[in-house]
């Protein structure tokens, strides 16, 4: 039986590193606990808006569930995504703007008109730190348990 250890893992205090442990599962897209699975489908595999954005059910190798319940990813999306891009379009329009002579129109375009691509692109990788974070912060073991009284 592999299952309990990422319960083993979320158990153990909260250190620096267990932090960058789960930074670097997050940033490979990998199962925050056990980091043996793939959180999402592989991009070639995709066919779909919706597959790309949907996460796996859950980790076939520690039984780890990625989306606690409905709406689990929705700050996720509104907080780390949108957040991330609108920031960080905001900090270059800033700096294009103090830093080049170019017009305000086209520095405008530049951080503006691609956010909605990048966050299109980086949704994946919102979900996957949110997870990491919310795993790292609030670690769920009930799982573990529930499937000791089962078998
Ligand atoms: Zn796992």
């Amino acid at each position: 039986m592999n299952h309990g250890i990422g319960d083993l893992t979320a158990q153990a205090p909260r250190t620096f590193g267990k932090a960058l442990l789960y930074g670097r599962r997050a940033l490979a897209l990998l199962c925050p606990t056990c980091g043996k699975t793939q959180l999402f489908h592989p991009w070639k595999n995709v066919k779909s808006l919706s597959s790309w954005f949907t996460p796996n059910d859950g980790c076939p190798y520690c039984g780890y569930a990625f989306e606690r319940e409905p709406g689990y990813f929705l700050l996720a999306i509104w907080g780390v995504n949108y957040g991330v891009v609108a920031l960080g379009g905001m900090a270059l329009y800033f700096v294009l703007r103090y830093w080049t002579e170019w017009s305000p129109q086209l520095i405008f375009c530049l951080t503006v008109l691609p956010a909605p691509l990048l966050s299109i692109l980086l949704a994946r990788h919102a979900k996957s730190f949110f997870l990491a974070m919310d795993h790292f912060c609030d670690p769920h073991v009930r799982h573990k348990r529930k499937r000791e009284n089962i078998e």
